[in-house]
């Protein structure tokens, strides 16, 4: 089984975290070869194969699996002891406490993120795209973490997983308004006519706003986009794909 570590998070033997490849799975084309995803139209019976390949292979209990319903929007949920783990709630963002609950991140371009905070014990994961950017959503779960949680920032691990990358996201102009309108102007970058947009910068900025150093943040070298043969991309692929995962539990 082919997973990408962190080696920020990899000194930590009180959680479990990787983030999937496309390789080693049962999905057939054009899910091939490890889609996580049910949404996208794939057979059941090989997603469920290679949820349970991926939780022999990190050694959690598939049955205590979180996942989300991601909508793009800014809704963040607690995971504790008294959520039904067979709901799968629509948001965007999950924290919890608990140990042994697998949080997991599902992408293809947008950007996984896993966040651990090893002082208060406390994860996270976000799925943030374009409008989960511009919206705040990964400094609204931080906020999230130390009302509910007194997570210091400063104390916090972010990790963001592979993503698309300002070298293959193209964007129209309407983007660009809407960069500029949510003071992201500066994530633009004209190019012979077109305009990249480049979701890290953004990140980078707010992490800046929460004082959070750069040693403690780490950005996956990785773009979907050009590593299509490693990662599912939504652009790559034409919109058909599957999805692959970020995955963060506490032991
Ligand atoms: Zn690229």
């Amino acid at each position: 089984m082919q997973s990408v570590r962190s080696p920020l998070l990899n000194p930590y033997t009180q959680i479990t975290h990787a983030f999937s490849t496309k390789e080693d799975g049962f999905s057939l084309k054009p899910f091939s070869q490890n889609n996580l995803a049910y949404h996208v139209n794939d057979n059941p019976k090989h997603v469920f194969q290679n949820h349970q390949h991926f939780a022999l292979y990190l050694q959690y209990d598939l049955k205590k699996l979180v996942h989300m319903n991601q909508v793009h929007g800014n809704s963040i949920s607690i995971i504790d002891k008294s959520t039904d783990l067979n709901h799968i709630p629509k948001c965007d963002a999950l924290i919890t406490q608990e140990k042994n609950i697998p949080l997991m991140v599902m992408v293809a371009d947008c950007i996984p993120i896993l966040l651990y905070d090893p002082i208060k014990e406390i994860i996270a994961v976000v799925h943030a795209g374009r409008a989960g950017v511009f919206n705040k959503i990964l400094i609204k779960t931080i906020n999230k973490m130390t009302s509910n949680f007194k997570t210091d920032a400063k104390d916090l691990l972010v990790v963001l997983g592979p993503s698309i990358k300002e070298c293959c996201y193209d964007v129209d102009m309407q983007i660009k308004v809407e960069a500029i309108k949510h003071n992201y102007g500066y994530s633009i970058n004209e190019k012979k006519d077109s305009y990249y947009l480049d979701l890290v910068s953004i990140i980078k900025e707010q992490l800046k706003e929460l004082h959070i150093e750069n040693k403690n943040i780490e950005i996956s070298n990785y773009c979907t986009s050009c590593n299509n043969k490693l990662f599912f991309s939504y652009r790559a692929d034409k919109n058909i794909t599957g999805r692959f995962c970020g995955l963060l539990m506490l032991r």
